[in-house]
């Protein structure tokens, strides 16, 4: 099924060259420059592509470049004031480039953002970094929902200039934003609207560097829903707010696992491979294996190890007597043992089958003070509201960031185009 009366995208970029993710706010200081253009020029002379393998160091490459004692140590010396190289990753691309056989410049990348450039002349190089020019732009998005939020965005047609990858990070950070108000894998109807206004950083190649939702309105049954963005310390590390000022945030993720469908509820139930009726003491989400499994609370890793029952199974303690758990994992993510501290919504294992399954999925448990609760039937508190010293600031930037939302078509109009096209 898909979506044909969503209205509105529009998109106003500004040019940015930006380091950081808070980058968005202080476009206003970057002046419009072109210097992308420097980076990709043809090059005269000679390229040498080199990529660093296990355990193979940047000065190795460069005496199998062919470089002398003298150039190497001056090149290294040069890439130290920018870079340490022995902390440069396997996989990085080294380009040496020579002009009449002479060394004339090394270029290194980073990561996808930086590139160590180093100009030498005369056996002397001289090195800086070089950051990517990103754009900043605005996404702004309407539309009415037929079956699910991930269809009526990934296929709402003014957004066909985005990539899948981007409409794809749309419907996440409105999963993201609006998972502890709606279950979007019950209670989203046919006939419920959204509307967004997304912020994003693209890279000269059209990919999505970093981004986050700035306001955003999900009408369900009739009742509103918004999300607007702020950043209570000024350093990029916003959360999002309702209308009030209260969080949208609670302690605990409604689900383990993102876009996902419940396939057995909390309570009895005639246990599928035992035959029998059995209390089921958690929450069944099918997905596939190797689906990334989070962690609904911040707290610590009590326990993971293999059961015969549960499998794989991670065990997470969190403030005021709460325990998750999480069985069946086909893997554990890397770095989670026992004693790990992992924050909400990190990742700690992948959905499997192990133990007593019939197939993938998640097992998830929530205990109260040592029993086994429901966790759809708990009610959490929100995260703290805005600060009382940022009211004033957050008055200003939610007015704007509203009015942009407000900017779009809402429910009734969106309900109006579709009587027209039918
Ligand atoms: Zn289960």
């Amino acid at each position: 099924m898909t979506t044909r009366q969503q209205i509105v995208v529009g998109a106003c970029a500004a040019v940015a060259a930006a380091t950081a993710l808070g980058a968005a706010l202080s476009r206003e200081q970057v002046p419009e420059v072109d210097l992308a253009e420097a980076v990709y020029a043809a090059l005269p002379g000679h390229v040498q592509v080199d990529t660093l393998s296990f355990g193979e160091t940047f000065g190795q490459i460069l005496e199998d470049a062919g470089l002398g004692t003298a150039e190497r140590t001056s090149v290294l010396e040069a890439f130290r004031e920018e870079a340490e190289p022995r902390r440069l990753r396997t996989g990085t691309e080294v380009r040496i480039h020579r002009v009449d056989e002479r060394l004339h410049g090394i270029r290194v990348s980073l990561d996808r953002d930086r590139t160590v450039h180093l100009d030498c002349s005369g056996g002397v190089c001289a090195a800086s970094t070089v950051t990517l020019i990103t754009t900043i732009d605005t996404v702004y998005a309407a539309g009415m929902i037929e079956s699910s939020l991930w269809s009526a965005v990934m296929n709402l047609p003014e957004l066909a200039s985005a990539t899948t990858g981007d409409r794809r990070n749309f419907v996440l950070s409105l999963d993201k934003v609006f998972q502890w108000q709606i279950d979007f894998s019950r209670q989203i109807l046919p006939g419920d609207t959204y509307r967004f206004v997304f912020e994003r950083e693209k890279r000269p190649d059209g990919s999505m560097r970093a981004g986050h939702l700035l306001s955003a309105e999900l009408v369900n049954s009739g009742k509103a829903y918004h999300a607007i963005w702020f950043d209570p310390n000024g350093d990029g590390d916003g959360t999002w707010y309702d209308m009030d000022g209260e969080s949208v945030r609670r302690a605990f993720l409604m689900k383990p696992i993102e876009l996902s469908r419940i396939s057995s509820r909390f309570g009895m139930r005639n246990h599928p491979i035992l035959k029998e009726w059995r209390n089921h003491n958690g929450v069944d989400y099918a997905a596939n294996t190797g689906t990334p499994v989070q962690s609904t609370g911040a707290g610590v890793v009590v326990r993971r190890n293999r059961s015969a029952t549960y499998g794989n199974v991670i065990d997470v303690r969190h403030p005021n007597g709460f325990l998750t758990r999480y069985a069946h994992l086909n893997s554990f993510a890397s770095g989670v043992v026992v004693g790990s501290r992992v924050s909400q919504g990190e990742v700690i294992g992948y959905v499997g089958m192990t133990g007593r399954a019939t197939g993938p999925h998640l097992h998830y448990e929530m205990h109260a003070a040592g029993r086994p609760v429901d966790p759809l039937a708990i009610e959490f508190p929100p995260e703290d509201p805005v600060p009382d010293d940022n009211r004033a600031r957050w008055e200003l930037e939610s007015a704007a960031r509203l009015a942009l939302l407000f900017g779009l078509p809402g429910p009734d109009e969106l309900r109006s185009v579709r009587a027209d096209q039918q």
